[in-house]
Order: structure tokens, then C-alpha cells, then sequence
């Protein structure tokens, strides 16, 4: 932690997690949310014990509570898989009566796919024992999460009360896992952060992405390699699934997600390298033209004007060398 500020500032607090409320002041908190908050979860079954609550296509607001990203359940006869924890303790805690709703079974265990706070920060709802992820996703959240949830705090205001980071503390180091009845492949993948995992479960042939997929909602960037993320989705599209769950948007059978998510990267990677070669500021990339597709995916503009701030930095400091390093007089 040694080299890693503990705090956002409200600008990288926005730029990093997006917040649709960036014009509201931050404190105090208004009235309006201060009455007690309560999640509305509405699992829907896609196959035989398997839900998924589906996140709002929005960003993180003080009216969702950053609610937003999917979350799935999967029953087996030795207990409930739950992949993803939402983002505070007050989800975690309706996410686990859900579960026990639905199953009347135990957790017998949680996966996290990557580190990012709408995906982990229920965690402290269940047993830390019971909570798996790669090594690299523990490692990110050791570097980030304290301001992770400094953000959220920010961003989703009373919705986050009392939530605090605990890391998962199984480490996912094999290729499968059996509980139950049930056969989880783990592809330990990269792209959308450094390190995202996909879960394939054997016996639905249900292929649970992570972030690596958005699927009629526009992909967020600002822990991406978009060269690697490419190659993750290549290394899904070969497994023969019945349906893919992404992190966000509606799950589908068939490959549309892979193919939407590849041609977003594609058209934001163009896009605003075209923009940055032609010399515009970051406020003019804001405006570029983005293909007609685009129109029906949610929050295009809202994600690629972030990702002109993601992006924007690296390619100009990569075309643009420090005068006090260049050899020129
Ligand atoms: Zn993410």
C-alpha cells in the first residue's frame, strides 16, 4: 500500500465508478435518501436452480444504491454458488435472504469475478471462508479497495452504511471446482481489470462472464487493457455455452454479447485514437460521432466520454514526449 494514495479525489472518484449525480453536492446527504433504504431484488430463474438478478442499466446513484451489475445464484443439493455480491453490505444482506428464500439451502460458497465495488462490496454479508476469487482480484482490491469504497460512499451515500471491504480469503488457483452436483470451470482472465473471471457451469451450460461481457449496455474502462480484453473474449466465444450471463445486461444465447462488447473496444479504441491524432482537446473528443449502432446500447455516450478520460492521458503521453525528456533543443 506504500505507494497507493488512500483517498480519491471527487473528480477521479467520478471518473473511475461514473456517476450519474456528479452535479449533486456530495454532503450532506439529501432528505430524500435519508429514510431507511431497501434493495428490491426480483430474481429471475434462466434455468433449473439458476437466478439472476439483473443490475438497472444506469450509473451508480444515490437512487440505486449501485445496483447495478448482475448477480446469479445457482443451487446445488450441497448448497448455494452465488457469483458476485453487489455493492454494500445492505445488498449482501437481501441477496443472502433471497438465496434462502428461493433454496433454503446454505451458502457453501461466493465467487467474485473482479474487483470492481458494484461486483464485491456485499462480501461482508457472508463467510469470508466461503468467499473465493484469483489472487489478482484479492491483490486489486488490497490496493484499491479502501478507496473503492471511499467512492461508493461518495456516490450511493446512505445506501453504503456500515459496509466496509472484507477480502475474499480462498484463493482460486485450480481450473474447476465440484460442489454438489455441479462442475465450475474457472477461466482466470484479464482485460476489463488485470484480472477477471469467468465461471462455466457444466451442467446448465451456463457461462458466466463477469464485465468481460456488457450486453446492450455500454462497457465501462477505467482499469482496461483493451488488447488483452479482446483476447479473453476470443478464449469465451470458443466455449460452447447455452446462454452467457454478463455483468451487465441481459443474458442471451448465442455470442451477441462477445460480439457487442469486441465492437465497442474496437470503436472507442478508434474513435478516440483518430481524435487524439487530429490534436483535439479532451472536451472536443467528448463530441465525436459514435456509429449508429450505438443509439440502442445504454450509457454509449456517458461511457465513452469516460473512457476519453481513461484513454485520453495514456495515448497522449504515449505520442506526446516530456519536453524535459526530449532531445530536441
Ligand atoms: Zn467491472
Amino acid at each position: 500500500m506504500s505507494n497507493t494514495r488512500q483517498f480519491f479525489t471527487r473528480r477521479e472518484a467520478v471518473s473511475v465508478l461514473g456517476c450519474a449525480a456528479a452535479s449533486l453536492p456530495l454532503w450532506p446527504i439529501p432528505d430524500a435518501v435519508a429514510a431507511p433504504l431497501r434493495y428490491k431484488l426480483d430474481p429471475k430463474k434462466i434455468a433449473d436452480g439458476v437466478w439472476v438478478l439483473f443490475g438497472a442499466n444506469e450509473p451508480i446513484t444515490m437512487k440505486n444504491g449501485g445496483a447495478i451489475a448482475n448477480i446469479s445464484i445457482l443451487d446445488t443439493r450441497d448448497g448455494v454458488i452465488v457469483i458476485d455480491t453487489g455493492p454494500s453490505l445492505r445488498f449482501g444482506t437481501a441477496l443472502k435472504s433471497i438465496v434462502e428464500q428461493l433454496t433454503g439451502k446454505p451458502i457453501a460458497r461466493v465467487l467474485i469475478t473482479h474487483f470492481h465495488p458494484d461486483h464485491v462490496f456485499g462480501n461482508q454479508a457472508f463467510e469470508p471462508k466461503l468467499i473465493a476469487a484469483p489472487q489478482g482480484v484479492v491483490d486489486g482490491l488490497k490496493r484499491s479497495g479502501e478507496e473503492f469504497a471511499t467512492a461508493m460512499y461518495q456516490l450511493a451515500g446512505d445506501w453504503m452504511r456500515g459496509t466496509e471491504l472484507i477480502l475474499p480469503n480462498k484463493i482460486i488457483d485450480t481450473d474447476h471446482e465440484d460442489i454438489g452436483e455441479r462442475r465450475l470451470r474457472y477461466l482466470t482472465l484479464g482485460g476489463h481489470t488485470d484480472t477477471d473471471l469467468a465461471i462455466f457451469d457444466e451442467r446448465s451450460g451456463i457461462l458466466f462472464c463477469g464485465d468481460l461481457v456488457f450486453l446492450d449496455r455500454a462497457p465501462t474502462t477505467p482499469h482496461a487493457d483493451l488488447g488483452i480484453w479482446r483476447k479473453s473474449l476470443k478464449r469465451l466465444e470458443n466455449i460452447k455455452s447455452t446462454r452467457m450471463v454478463g455483468g451487465h445486461g441481459p443474458a442471451e444465447s448465442g455470442t451477441r454479447g462477445i460480439t457487442q462488447t469486441v465492437d465497442w473496444l474496437n470503436t472507442i479504441e478508434q474513435t478516440i485514437g483518430d481524435a487524439c491524432e487530429r490534436g483535439l482537446t479532451m472536451t472536443e473528443a467528448f463530441q465525436e460521432p459514435l456509429p449508429a449502432w450505438t443509439a440502442k446500447i445504454a450509457l454509449a455516450r456517458y461511457e465513452f466520454e469516460r473512457s476519453v478520460m481513461h484513454l485520453y492521458p495514456k495515448l497522449e503521453a504515449s505520442k506526446l514526449p516530456r519536453v524535459d525528456q526530449s532531445n530536441s533543443p
